[in-house]
């Protein structure tokens, strides 16, 4: 696989901010039937008919990115990447088509683009590509026209001309490089739960909603584990400044904002949220240096997470799904190496940690009276991540939710 050339993030030079575009993005649940896609429809018809310039994005219906996924691994036990991102981009593709349908049946113009057709540009890594240009000539031309404009999230076409994806939930990633490209102030991503929480609500019922994250906060929710945004698609945000509102496809309620920090939102609570991981890999690696095993992982496209060097020794984490990468990559580079796959991470994460001590102390505490005790402890300025078996996971979510008492009114830092 080839490594970017490019400049990390979407050049935008020249990206003409027009008022009144707004950018909507619909994940998988949203439109998982063809009533919910009706539903979908309604409600983009709904907000063009408010006076706005509206592009959204959508995701694949419900589950489908899986089963295409799945059905490339029946036919091939290693999948071209170039082929795998010409089958699973599909998946997207007709959720825009029909939603276009949709929307000429509620008597408005719509057009439905692929994420080629709408100018995302991406590097050469297939199933991982990162935008590099985002050309919205089209789209413009298509809003002036007066059609609301449908584009397929997840996707793009690299400078070698091949149709890439973007990783997992690149749907919120195509949406927030089109806000930033289109000069919309605001790109709203539509889902299943009606906004950010404390938690996973999947998982802590007493889990608040948060009214408001900062950028480097939802960074590090993202990383740890909170699905319900890509970390690239924050990372995007926050370098164009485009704030975030997450909120629910099935309701009207307010959601929460992404956005830069403001001393409001640390003045309640100091703790912004528990995310955890159920699986996570943990090697052993010995007998090379961090150099030369960091570039052969970043080769084999492992995302690497926790670094820790301890004398000879070097011990890192990586996702589950990168396990046969990982394997492939140590094997070649001829160490010695062991891995651990009974190990999730939970974390605790604020922007108030970095001026109040005592926070670290407060989570070991919380899960060694619960008989927790975790393999590996990593910290940043706003976060403190533990390994613990992941049969534990569970239980140390619910006990560093409860010691933090985000169950408390407080924790969803609600201001005027
Ligand atoms: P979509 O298909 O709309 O992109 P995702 O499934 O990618 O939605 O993300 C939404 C899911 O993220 C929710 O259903 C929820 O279970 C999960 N999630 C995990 N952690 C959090 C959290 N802290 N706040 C909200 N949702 C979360
Ligand atoms: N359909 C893709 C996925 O399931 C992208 C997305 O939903 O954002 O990962
Ligand atoms: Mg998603």
């Amino acid at each position: 696989m080839a490594a970017t050339e490019f400049e990390a993030l979407p050049a935008l030079e020249g990206a003409e901010p027009r008022l009144g575009t707004l950018v909507m993005k619909f994940g998988g649940t949203s439109v998982a039937d063809p009533a919910k896609i009706k539903d979908v429809a309604r409600r983009i018809v709904d907000a063009r008919a408010q006076g706005n310039r509206v592009v959204a994005v959508l995701s694949a219906m419900g589950d489908s990115t899986d089963d295409l996924v799945r059905l490339a691994y029946e036919v091939s036990p290693q999948p071209k990447p170039r082929e795998l991102d010409m089958l699973i981009s599909v998946g997207e593709r007709i959720s825009c088509a029909l939603a276009a349908m949709a929307i000429h049946d509620l008597g408005a113009e719509a057009i439905s683009l692929t994420g080629s057709q709408a100018g995302i540009v991406t590097d050469t890594v297939h199933g991982h590509a990162k935008i590099v240009d985002v050309r919205a000539r089209r789209i413009h031309e298509a809003l002036d026209q007066d059609r609301i404009v449908l584009v397929a999230g997840f996707q793009g076409v690299s400078t070698d001309y091949d149709i890439t994806t973007l990783g997992r939930g690149g749907s919120d990633t195509t949406a927030v490089a089109l806000a930033a490209a289109l000069g919309a102030g605001v790109c709203e991503i539509y889902t299943d739960v009606d906004g950010v929480y404390t938690a996973d609500p999947r998982l802590v019922p007493e889990a608040r909603k948060l009214h408001a994250v900062s950028y480097e906060e939802m960074l590090e929710l993202a990383a740890s584990g909170a699905k319900v945004l890509q970390v690239r698609s924050v990372e995007v945000a926050r370098s164009h400044s485009v704030k975030l509102h997450v909120r629910s496809t099935f309701s009207a309620a307010d959601g929460t904002w992404i956005r830069e920090e403001d001393e409001r939102m640390l003045e309640k609570a100091l703790i912004s949220g528990v995310t955890h991981t159920r699986e996570e890999m943990l090697y052993r690696v010995d007998g090379t240096t961090p150099a030369r095993l960091f570039a052969v992982l970043a080769n084999a496209g492992v995302n690497v997470d926790t670094i820790v060097r301890t004398g000879p020794e070097i011990l890192f984490s990586a996702p589950a799904e990168d396990r046969d990468a990982a394997g492939d990559a140590l094997d070649g580079l001829g160490v010695e190496w062991s891995a651990r796959d009974d190990l999730g991470t939970v974390s605790v994460i604020g922007a108030g940690m970095k001026s109040h001590p005592g926070v670290a102390a407060k989570a070991f505490e919380a899960l060694a009276a619960a008989g927790i005790e975790p393999d590996l402890v990593t910290t940043s300025p706003i976060k403190i991540s533990c390994h613990v078996r992941s049969e534990e996971v569970e239980r140390a979510v619910a006990e560093l939710h409860r010691a933090f008492e985000l169950d408390a009114p407080e924790a969803e830092r609600q201001h005027g």
